[in-house]
């Protein structure tokens, strides 16, 4: 039934996915339709069901479907789901924002990450009066075209348009730097002194696969753009409520000057935020320098509860304590598979998100992500599917873990890895 839709969905939809990642390209094969979720589980058009660790990309820290927020959503979506006005389930929810994330004094709701991202530079851009940015290697901050940009050939020279569309003029005001090379990023900065608005930056890498931060890397970011001038931004789309309940910025102790909110802020409905400091963010119309930015549902009440609810149920004391002991479970039974079978692929894993690379040096940079075995992790995906365990369908992504997941979803998991990388092998 799956393979069935998706050759419908190819004649009418662009590679039959409304969003590239979730074609099956890096892996083969046809991508699954899921047809409903439960808790940690999704099931097929065909009827199979499976332990899933995509969660939607990250918002479902819930799992899926889970009973309060549907309530919370059904009694909301009678009285009306977008009004273009004021409602106060968006104070609230600013309020739970500005009190969970330690940097963000005011907030404004978009409807995506993408959105979200997209925002901040133009704010950081209009409120330091400066066009340029810095970005990192590997690392994916949505579609807004100033991000569509590859390192150029030394990596510290103007980016190069990654995608047709994106225009030279464009790519000439991002410039791309290693993730992790904080010297990179001193040389950059120096170079282009007083025309750098924004660094921006996953705090944890999420989209080359799972890369924690160096030590003091974070902080060396924020000591050089206090120095400089330039706006700070957290792209926590990711790690936002699920590193650490105010996010990377939390655990590792460094304050940027703005955030990106995304995926579980929105409880599985489309919803992105930015905020950061007052001075910064009192620079957005209509107040200001009126910076430009708007949107005919953002805040709309529906995405908000779900939101909301979500938000609220992660402030339970002890909830990111259990996240931890399922993915650090998961992390351990994964290690002790590897040992097992005598091979050294690398685990990377913050909190609930987790990366195995097949590869045997560690990964700390974009060039060591990339050095991975593509073709064996698409056997291992395969393998895992077959046995029920839903994955990301590319190396470089990560696994989410849920609160829905179960000791015996863990277990069931662990010994699914296991028979995989044996079959991988052989
Ligand atoms: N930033 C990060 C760190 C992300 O992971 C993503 C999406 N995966 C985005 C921004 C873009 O978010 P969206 O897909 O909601 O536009």
């Amino acid at each position: 039934r799956s393979k069935t839709l998706f050759d419908a969905a190819q004649q009418v939809i662009p590679g039959g996915v409304n969003s590239p990642a979730r074609a099956f390209g890096p892996v083969g094969g046809d991508p699954l339709f899921i047809v409903k979720g439960e808790g940690a589980r999704i099931v097929d058009a065909d009827g199979k069901s499976y332990i899933d660790f995509v969660g939607s990309w990250g918002p479902l820290i819930l799992g899926h479907a889970h009973p309060e927020i549907v309530a919370a959503v059904n009694a909301v979506v009678a009285e009306g789901t977008s009004f273009g006005a004021p409602t106060e389930i968006e104070v609230k929810m600013a309020q739970l924002v500005t009190e969970i994330v330690p940097s963000v004094e005011m907030v404004r709701m978009v409807n995506s990450g993408t959105e979200a991202t997209m925002s901040a530079i133009r704010l950081a851009r209009g409120h330091t009066g400066r066009d340029k940015i810095v970005k990192f290697e590997g690392c994916w901050h949505g579609h807004a075209d100033s991000f569509l940009i590859q390192a150029g050939s030394s990596a510290l020279t103007m980016g190069a348009p990654s995608s047709p569309g994106v225009t030279p003029g464009t790519a000439a005001d991002s410039i791309t730097v290693p993730f992790n090379d904080l010297e990179a990023v001193e040389k950059a900065v120096v170079e282009n002194r007083d025309k750098i608005a924004a660094v921006i930056v996953e705090p944890v890498a999420g989209n080359m696969g799972v890369i924690p931060p160096a030590p003091d890397f974070l902080q060396g970011l924020r000591d050089v753009t206090a120095e400089m001038g330039i706006v700070l931004i957290f792209d926590e789309v990711i790690t936002g409520f699920r590193v650490s309940p105010g996010g990377a910025q939390e655990l590792y102790g460094v304050t940027p000057d703005l955030t990106t909110l995304g995926k579980i802020i929105g409880g599985g409905l489309p919803v992105g935020a930015f905020g950061g400091k007052r001075e910064i963010m009192s620079d957005i119309s209509p107040l200001g320098k009126m910076v430009s930015q708007a949107g005919t549902l953002s805040g709309n009440p529906l995405a908000m509860t779900a939101g909301y609810e979500t938000l609220k149920r992660l402030q339970v004391p002890g909830v990111y304590d259990a996240l931890e002991a399922k993915a650090q479970a998961l992390e351990t039974g994964i290690l002790e598979n590897l040992k097992a079978l005598g091979l050294k692929y690398q685990a990377n894993r913050v909190g609930s998100i987790m990366t195995l690379f097949f590869t045997e040096a560690p990964v700390t940079s974009f060039e060591a992500a990339n050095a991975c075995d593509q073709d064996l992790f698409a056997r291992y995906f395969r393998e895992m599917v077959n046995r029920g365990i839903y994955l990301a369908p590319s190396q470089f992504e990560a696994a989410f873990v849920s609160l829905a997941h179960s000791d015996a979803d863990i277990d069931a998991t662990i010994k699914a890895n296991y028979e995989a990388l044996k079959a991988c092998i052989n």
